[in-house]
């Protein structure tokens, strides 16, 4: 069973995210409040676990400190980053630390549908 994990420090956005994903097809979600329990929950499900959402500025640990956790152990999952940080630098540094695609907030279902196809699409190899 493949999972969609979604970690955002705020419920509203936590709540968007998982609703839009259900309208898109994708009903199996672990939400995830902060970079702690985004690994908490990485660790539990490992295997179960196809796509990881990630907003960047939460507190206890942060969405980029997340990732590099998650690509220390683990370079294929596809990782999306949901921010409101939509700077070129922060961009490149997102991507540097292993993050394959990047939304900017606040976003519409149809660029969530096509940046997770295009993540999927890359996991099928
Ligand atoms: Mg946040």
């Amino acid at each position: 069973m493949s999972k969609i994990l979604v970690v955002d420090d705020s419920s509203t956005m936590r709540r968007i995210i998982i609703n839009t994903l259900a309208r898109l097809g994708f009903k199996d979600t672990v939400p995830a409040a902060d970079g702690v329990e985004a690994w908490e929950a990485y660790k539990n499900n490992k295997n179960d676990i196809s796509v990881i959402i990630t907003d960047w500025n939460m507190p206890n640990m942060n969405g980029l400190e997340f990732v590099k956790k998650v690509r220390s152990v683990d370079k294929k999952t596809p990782i999306i980053m949901v921010t409101t940080e939509g700077g070129k630098k922060e961009v490149i540094t997102a991507l540097k630390a292993g993050v394959n695609n990047y939304i900017v907030k606040p976003f519409t279902p149809q660029v969530l549908k096509e940046k997770l196809q295009a993540v999927i699409g890359t996991n099928e190899k």
